[in-house]
């Protein structure tokens, strides 16, 4: 078995993992990044929008290394823009072609080692101290040491072989769905936004309680935006038309997400498929062939009754089947729904996350609701420690929270500020020898800000 070691050890290579990746590295720690596919970005390659950078009511809470990806973007005209949804949303959108390289390059700029292919199957663990984990890849078993892991893999898998705690899905167990999302290339927007100014009754607009404005009115502001940007409802007479006739699978929303700085490709968000079991291969690989069935209904939909696709082509499905929802992990402190709804601002609060909360159920259930004062809430390093442990921290959409905090820390900018917050406090307990739970927070906000984070000052 190979032997390797690092400062920081980073698992898994999604949104969280690169932000995390990049912070610890930046902060002088020689770090690794295993990652158990060849793809590092996750879900910031999918083409999906970029939640949680910006509140509802329009203040970025997220900087530091998201705000650098996206420049990075920009400068190889791949950053769309930041746009409000009209509905209660504002997303960043960007070229995921473009993100992928950028990512690549940023992790090449800060030295962080890759490790692609390579699967954690084992830990080496006692008493709150991680000492190594056991990689399996195609040629190597590698024992992987470091002085600090993080566990970004998304499904806490590091945390769970370490034994700590978990809770997954509903009462029931029941989670979110899992959806196949696709691009579509060739679209025109202005005959799309055209078609949502006449019928704004086929999609969501106006949700924003602190909007005064009609759902017409704000069809006409997106009109003269002239992104393609569109959300039909499972509830407009478009969508439900469709579903009642079969043509369309039973589904909330049908959304298009502009990804091309020339306005002519979308992402769109809108197969489903409500399981219980996202983690077996065999369960996935028959979710992957039922999503694929409906990405090809949903193609033949939208060229058919959409204005502004009848010449759109069927550009491609993201490159992983999209999981929303799996393990949280118990954490030191435990966020709650309640405090995500109220906006909790806390002096220790290392990230901020700004989503609505949005619970995506079977058919045309959808649970949403706005933070308070469309604004954000913080969240304490203690959701980043697990339980129990001295030298591993985690970040991403396995923080410890109830299943409701859960459904609006989960998205990508959020998952890039925890990412942020746990690599540069990986940093500082690597260089001064200390636990996770003996760093200084005033110390850890202090280099935070310097790097960009917003920690405070928002709604
Ligand atoms: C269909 C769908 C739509 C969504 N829509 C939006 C949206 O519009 N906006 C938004 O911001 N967010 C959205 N989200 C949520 C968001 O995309 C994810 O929650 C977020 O990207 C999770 O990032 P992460 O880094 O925590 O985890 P992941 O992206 O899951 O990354 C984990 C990584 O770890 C790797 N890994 C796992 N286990 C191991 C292991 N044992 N060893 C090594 N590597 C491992 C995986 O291969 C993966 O690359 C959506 C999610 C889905 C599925």
């Amino acid at each position: 078995m190979k032997e390797l070691h690092y400062d920081v050890a980073v698992i898994g290579g999604g949104a969280a993992g690169v932000a995390a990746a990049i912070s610890a590295a930046r902060n002088g720690a020689r770090t690794v990044i295993v990652e158990s596919s060849s793809v590092f970005g996750g879900d910031l390659l999918s083409g999906l929008p970029i939640d949680g950078c910006r509140t509802t009511g329009g203040e970025w809470i997220v900087g530091g290394v998201a705000k650098e990806l996206f420049e990075a973007c920009r400068e190889l005209n791949g950053y769309v823009g930041s746009i409000y949804d009209r509905r209660n949303i504002c997303i960043v959108m960007i070229n995921p072609r473009i993100m992928s390289f950028v990512i690549i390059r940023k992790l090449a700029e800060y030295k962080v080692k890759l490790l692609p292919y390579s699967q954690v199957v084992g830990v080496d663990y006692d008493d709150g101290i991680l000492k190594s984990v056991e990689i399996k890849n195609k040629l190597q078993d590698i024992r992987l040491s470091a002085d600090v892991f993080i566990d970004c893999s998304g499904d806490g898998d590091v945390c769970v072989l370490c034994g700590v705690p978990y809770e997954m899905g509903d009462s029931e167990g029941l989670l979110q769905p899992m959806t196949m999302v696709f691009q579509l290339k060739n679209i025109e927007p202005m005959k799309l936004l055209q078609f949502i100014l006449d019928h704004p009754e086929n999609c969501g607009l106006a949700e924003n309680p602190n909007s005064k404005k009609s759902a017409k009115e704000l069809a006409q502001e997106l009109y003269d935006l002239g992104y393609p940007k569109a959300f039909f409802s499972g509830n407009g007479p478009l969508m439900k038309r469709a579903i009642e006739s079969g043509e369309l699978h039973s589904c909330s929303m049908l959304a298009f997400n502009p990804n091309s700085t020339d306005r002519t490709v979308v992402t769109v968000n809108t197969t489903r498929l409500v399981s219980r079991d996202c983690m077996t291969a065999e369960s996935l690989g028959d979710s992957i062939i039922a999503l694929s069935e409906q990405v090809e209904n949903a193609y033949r939909f939208i060229v058919k009754h959409i204005p502004g696709c009848q010449n759109a082509v069927l550009d491609g499905i993201a490159p992983r089947l999209g999981i929303r929802e799996s393990r949280r992990i118990i954490g030191e402190y435990y966020l709650t729904g309640q405090e995500v709804a109220d906006g909790v601002k806390r002096t220790d609060g290392i990230a901020k996350g700004g989503h609505e909360i949005d619970i995506h159920g079977d058919k045309l259930n959808h649970i949403r609701a706005t933070i308070r004062n469309a604004g954000s809430y913080d969240i304490p390093l203690g959701c980043l420690i697990p339980k129990g442990t001295r030298n591993l921290f985690l970040a991403g959409r396995c923080i410890s929270a109830d299943r409701v905090a859960h459904s609006s820390a989960r998205v990508m900018g959020t998952c890039m500020a925890t990412g942020q917050a746990v690599g540069t406090a990986a940093a500082i307990c690597s260089k001064e020898g200390i636990s996770t739970r003996d760093i200084s927070i005033e110390q850890l906000r202090r280099t935070l800000k310097e790097q960009g984070a917003i920690l405070e000052g928002t709604n």
